[in-house]
């Protein structure tokens, strides 16, 4: 989860103190970066992604599953093997936010020719193996978005728990003993981030209401004023950041094409978040979202009351609408500045000191913006840098504004160029559904830029978008802003299929439509192409070995289905799964027995040992294969 920078940490109050000395050197780190780095061009696709996995401790005799919190027992192990081999090893390990978490990446970035797409389940398949080796009997590793019965009692192994009145998190929930404790990052954070901020963290989710669902829903408001009856109370770090995800890393060839892919993917990202909505049970009960982003976002939300506008400012400069963990607000390329229509907060200074340094408006409002945050992280051995080499304090902040897309430069002294990281989507229990989703996003991106698309609609409806993403059964019910006119002047006919019908011309369509996920991803006719026709498109006039083929078509298909509906999201078929069960009492509360059930069910769908047409469909085969055959590994 971003710079993991080895030594000891600061107290608050020292990085208090120290905020403006990392805003000016995360600046001038910024503007020599940029100096040197803005003229680099010439860098190939790359790409790889990012899955965050929960172990799982199944305790059959007692029909109880809890996480189990030996994430850096086990990366200690996983870790040597990139130690021993750094060139060679087929994936790496890092550390996440939660005891019970690990984050596995392949690795090596993959490239650009199609055949890399039929790796990628492969890769995914071995991460799981390579985990597995290492885990005890009734121990399974899960890429699974949000373990539902956290924070309940008794919800780790071995036990821990809650200490609302010392300690760092001080949660009436949240053990301490759940956060990763092999770096001294996370707990750090989660204590700066609450001293900050001057109270603890509140997440209200509003509860599931069936026919018996007690409200208020539990004591919670009667300890604290943040808690609302009606809604399932979360006060820790660990609710959102002890959440998984699915991201997904791309290079560009050059800074502006990095520009134009953050843009163009924007839009897409409350899309994708509705898409691969997986979290609808938090701290045992039912809620009436689907997604956890808004449970992240205020997980992390260091703003103080000014800083929220609940005080009149005295201390702080800005009243700032958003967490640090949002959707991002404004886009960065030429195209895309008509699209900003939300006013960007920074700091004169700042802004003034980029645009000095011969860096565009957009960028320059950019990086402004996100130094509007204050390091929640510093360490000493860091404090003191040599601008001209060194990028951490520009990476301190640029690290803890965790948004939809990140825009990353190249890191000093390495071959990696400008890239973009996608970062809405929830991840999914099977290789399967996660490799589809990788290879729809990647294949996405190559469209956009082949075909010269347009996808940019105002901000502020990314913003809208983002809200009704992650409501209950937001993919198959909710409606989006979404641009219908994507073709440019320079887009090759192909692409041009906007009205379908041969007498409507794209100009005379209203710019941006209302529609639902389907109609985006598969098509919406007089309206809208569709996603899934744009990118076969695309593939008709490319070559790619049969098996490749294969696989990439049975992802499609499985991204079509769940569009239309035909299958469930994850989020659907766990609140199904819930509400059927026997146990189920109609009151949104998610017992251990169906917890443990669920879990039992979701581990043998992502082994393969139960099929699940409703959540995958039929055909879940793939020809996937550990390694790129010698003869495909031509760029496409
Ligand atoms: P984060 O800061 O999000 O943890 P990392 O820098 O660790 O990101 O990169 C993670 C992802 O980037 C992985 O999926 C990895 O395979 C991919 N990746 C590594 N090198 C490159 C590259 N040169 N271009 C694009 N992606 C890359
Ligand atoms: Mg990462
Ligand atoms: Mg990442």
């Amino acid at each position: 989860m971003g710079l993991l920078t080895e030594g000891t940490p600061l107290t608050w109050e020292e990085t208090k103190k120290l905020a403006e000395h990392v805003r000016e050197h995360g600046i001038i780190q910024f503007i020599n970066l940029y100096k040197r780095l803005k003229e680099r061009k010439g860098d190939v696709l790359k790409w790889g992604d990012e899955i965050e996995y929960i172990i799982i401790k199944f305790d059959d005799e007692n029909k109880k599953a809890r996480v189990s919190l030996r994430g850096e027992e086990i990366l200690n192990v996983l870790n040597q093997e990139e130690q021993n081999h750094p060139d060679t090893v087929k994936c790496l390990w890092r550390p996440e936010f939660a005891a019970y978490m690990i984050e596995g990446t392949p690795g090596q970035p993959y490239g650009g020719t199609l055949a890399h797409f039929n790796v990628v389940e492969s890769n995914m398949k071995l991460r799981k193996q390579e985990a597995t080796e290492l885990l005890k009997d009734k121990e399974y590793l899960m890429s699974l978005t949000s373990f539902p019965r956290l924070g309940c009692p008794d919800f780790t192994d071995p036990p821990t728990k809650a200490t609302p009145n010392e300690g760092g998190t001080k949660s009436l929930f949240f053990p301490d003993g759940a956060v990763f404790g092999g770096h001294p990052r996370f707990m750090n954070l989660v204590r700066n981030i609450r001293k900050r901020r001057g109270e603890h963290v509140a997440i209200n989710l509003p509860i599931f209401r069936d026919k018996n669902t007690k409200i208020p829903v539990d004591d919670s408001h009667t300890i604290r004023k943040a808690a609302l009856p009606d809604c399932v109370y979360l006060d820790a770090m660990g609710f959102g950041m002890g959440c998984c995800c699915l991201q997904l890393t791309f290079q560009a060839c050059n800074i502006d094409e990095a520009r134009t892919l953050y843009d163009q993917l924007t839009p897409l990202c409350p899309i994708m978040l509705a898409f691969t909505a997986a979290s609808p049970v938090h701290r045992g009960f039912l809620t009436d979202v689907d997604c956890r982003w808004n449970v992240i976002s205020g997980s992390v939300d260091c703003r103080t009351e000014e800083e929220r506008g609940l005080k009149p400012l005295k201390e702080n400069k800005f009243v700032i609408n958003k967490s640090r963990y949002d959707s991002i607000d404004s886009y960065l390329s030429t195209q895309g500045a008509k699209y900003n229509d939300i006013a960007v907060l920074y700091n004169e200074e700042d802004y003034k000191k980029l645009r000095d340094n011969g860096i565009d408006h957009l960028l320059a409002q950019h990086v402004a913006h996100l130094f509007i945050r204050d390091t929640v992280s510093l360490f000493s051995e860091k404090i003191y840098q040599n601008d001209e080499e060194d990028t951490d304090h520009f990476e301190n902040i640029q690290s803890t504004n965790w948004q939809t897309m990140r825009f990353k430069p190249p890191p000093p002294h390495s071959t990696i160029g400008w890239r973009v990281e996608f970062r809405p989507c929830e991840v999914q229990v099977t290789d399967f559904e996660n490799a589809a989703i990788v290879c729809f996003v990647v294949l996405l991106t190559r469209v956009i830029l082949s075909y010269q698309l347009n996808f940019l609609i105002p901000i502020s409806k990314v913003d809208e978008n983002m809200r009704n993403a992650q409501k209950r059964n937001a993919c198959k019910e909710q409606k989006f802003w979404f641009r219908k006119d994507i073709t440019t002047d320079v887009s090759p006919p192909e692409a041009n299929r906007c009205c379908a019908g041969s007498n409507c011309q794209p100009k005379e369509c209203d710019m941006v439509g209302f529609m639902t996920v389907n109609d985006i991803v598969n098509g919406k006719h007089g309206d809208f192409p569709g996603l899934i026709p744009l990118i076969s498109s695309y593939l008709n006039g490319m070559d790619v070995d049969a098996d490749t083929h294969c696989t990439i078509q049975q992802y499609l298909k499985f991204i079509q289905k769940r569009a239309s509906g035909e299958v469930l999201t994850t989020a659907a078929f766990i609140r199904k799964f819930v509400m059927e069960h026997p146990n189920y009492n109609h009151d949104s509360v998610v017992s251990e027995i169906i917890n443990y059930d669920l879990l039992t069910t979701l581990k043998d769908i992502s082994d393969g040992n139960k099929s699940c047409p409703e959540l995958l469909g039929y055909s879940v085969t793939t020809k996937t294969k550990e390694n790129v055959p010698q003869a495909l590994k031509n760029d496409f």
